[in-house]
């Protein structure tokens, strides 16, 4: 499927892009209801999602393209491991999440950052939603994971991959990528009981 190019930008407007190719078949519209979407919103000074999810829509990083102000863009992770958080630092709206490496081809896209999400197409899958009985659980997650398995093996295969803007051609990130602390990391997430 073809799909429709999407203007994006920070809450600001000084970082600008646009989302290339989107359709409800070349990406998955998500809402992701885990510690770690919440606790990144919090540490980015963004407001607080809960109880709500943090709405995402996962393609891949072929598909996204800055257009204005690229320099803005910072990157930070919560932990030495975790994905690789990349905001505005003008304003500090978190726009994208992707992995450490290229060669795992997905980024997942804050849907709040476009002027019209209707292209997106329905939620279909929910990540760590909390069920009556009071655990957590995932709706839609096969949708999900069939998704991002199949474009991420299409990139690898074609080569896709290496096109993006949140990596060198050596695979180390644009930008340098802030590790939060563990001491201030744990502001951001429930007290464990
Ligand atoms: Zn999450
Ligand atoms: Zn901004």
């Amino acid at each position: 499927m073809a799909g429709v190019d999407l203007p994006f930008a920070c809450d600001c407007g000084k970082l600008r892009g646009t989302l290339l190719g989107v359709s409800p078949t070349n990406g998955t519209r998500a809402e992701c209801y885990c510690h770690d979407c919440r606790a990144a919103e919090l540490y980015a000074g963004q407001p607080d999602p809960a109880p709500g999810g943090v709405q995402v829509y996962q393609s891949v990083p072929d598909r996204v393209r800055f257009d204005l102000g690229e320099d803005q863009l910072a990157a930070f992770s919560l932990s030495e491991k975790g994905l690789l958080q990349w905001q505005a630092s003008c304003c500090g709206a978190l726009l994208f999440k992707t992995a450490r490496t290229p060669k795992l081809p997905f980024v997942s896209f804050r849907t709040d950052r476009l002027e019209d999400d209707n292209p997106l197409g329905p939620i279909v899958a929910r990540a760590f939603v909390r069920k009556p009985n009071g655990k957590r659980g995932h709706e839609g997650g096969l949708k999900f994971m069939f998704g991002f398995a199949v474009r991420a093996l299409s990139r690898r295969m074609t080569g896709l991959w290496k096109q993006t803007p949140f990596f060198h051609a050596d695979g180390t990130p644009v930008r340098d990528i802030h590790i939060v602390p563990e001491n201030d990391r744990k502001k951001f997430y429930p007290a464990r009981s």
